[in-house]
């Protein structure tokens, strides 16, 4: 069956037992029956050459649909003629409890679908532009389509519809995106998103040792970057030798992890020697590129950065950092804007890292 055009699976027009075409009139509604038996097209054929009725359509139960009148003429299927002529009539092959089979719903509502779309009936609704036989004339048609199955027939038909005019798509789904994998180096990371910004930095801060992760599964991109990762991030990313720093016993590594870090740092004026180095403390993003400055052995920058409407409040000790971490690409502003003073996440660090070297 070709639902667009109306085209049955098998044509057996009728030569008696209907009227050629409708006085007139135009199509309104479709009324639906049953057979009160399990007949072929073929069969319905035989039958109306003998008793004076005829449908236009006859839906066997395997699905297969047969055209027995044409749709421009009059069947006589609903008992009253001016009825008849303004309707379609579908006849339905039935089980002998007066269902259809699921195969027999599904192509009788998918022809109600087409023949409502096809003459612009609007959508299928029982009683508006669908009828049950019984509703022009005493009858027990259609059997159960108007019965068990009549939520299920109508709702088939409004299914249908809707997928003939486009307003719901059959259209498989968009494959989703294949997820983008994570590169080796952090596969054994569950926090980092793979489409994220900052996956190619962290990847070489990782890859060439300057980053690790808290553990063997979380690198915490989005946590702040302590002081004292921060030294460690950068001692790391020297080769500083720091079992200089281990004491009192060289094969034993002290305790806490930055220890021998922040030793390596004062010494070599990556940080300021002070009374307090304050190691759990979040590390500002001027503080990093003042780190990072200073490891690189204070260059002095060309001037000051211009088009950063943030700049005055970089602190007046880390202005020269700043600037030169601008000039050299190390930090490129979020938005246009440096956010001098807001904690640096472990991500951004990476990131400037990896952009100094
Ligand atoms: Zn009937």
């Amino acid at each position: 069956m070709n639902f667009e055009n109306i085209e049955a699976d098998v044509n057996l027009i009728l030569n008696k037992h209907y009227s050629e075409g409708r006085g007139g009139k135009s199509i309104d509604k479709i009324v639906v029956h049953y057979n009160a038996g399990n007949l072929t097209c073929e069969g319905c054929y035989s039958v109306w050459q003998d008793r004076a009725a005829s449908a236009h359509y006859q839906v066997e139960s395997s699905g297969r649909v047969g055209q027995l009148v044409w749709d421009r003429d009059t069947a006589w299927h609903c008992g009253v003629f001016d009825q008849n002529q303004r309707s379609l009539g579908i006849e339905h092959a039935n089980m002998a409890d007066g269902t259809i089979t699921e195969t027999c719903l599904d192509t009788g509502a998918h022809l109600v679908a087409a023949l409502c779309k096809y003459y612009g009936l609007g959508r299928p609704q029982w009683l508006v532009n669908v009828f049950p036989h019984k509703y022009f004339s005493a009858t027990s048609c259609p059997g159960q389509i108007y019965g068990s199955q009549k939520d299920a027939y109508i709702t088939r038909a409004q299914y249908w519809y809707d997928v003939m005019t486009g307003a719901i798509s059959t259209e498989p789904a968009e494959p989703e995106k294949p997820a983008t994998p994570l590169p080796d180096a952090l596969k054994r990371f569950c926090d980092l998103d793979p489409d994220a910004w900052y996956i190619k930095p962290v990847e070489e801060c990782v890859l060439q040792g300057y980053m690790g992760g808290y553990d063997e599964s979380h690198f915490g991109p989005s946590d702040a970057l302590t002081r004292g990762q921060a030294v460690c991030t950068i001692a790391n990313a020297a080769r500083a030798d720091l079992t200089d720093y281990l004491e009192p016993f060289k094969d034993v590594a002290p305790e806490p992890y930055y220890y021998t870090a922040v030793c390596w740092a004062v010494d070599n004026g990556v940080v300021a020697e002070q009374e307090n180095f304050r190691p759990n403390d979040s590390a500002t993003r001027c503080e990093f590129a003042t780190m990072l400055h200073n490891w690189r052995g204070n260059p002095a920058p060309a001037g000051e950065p211009t088009g950063y409407p943030d700049w005055a409040e970089v602190p007046d000790w880390a202005k020269d950092a700043m600037a030169w971490a601008v000039e050299q690409g190390v930090i490129g502003g979020s938005d246009g804007r440096l956010l001098p003073n807001s904690a640096c996440s472990r991500a951004e660090a990476a990131a400037m890292l990896a952009n100094l070297l």
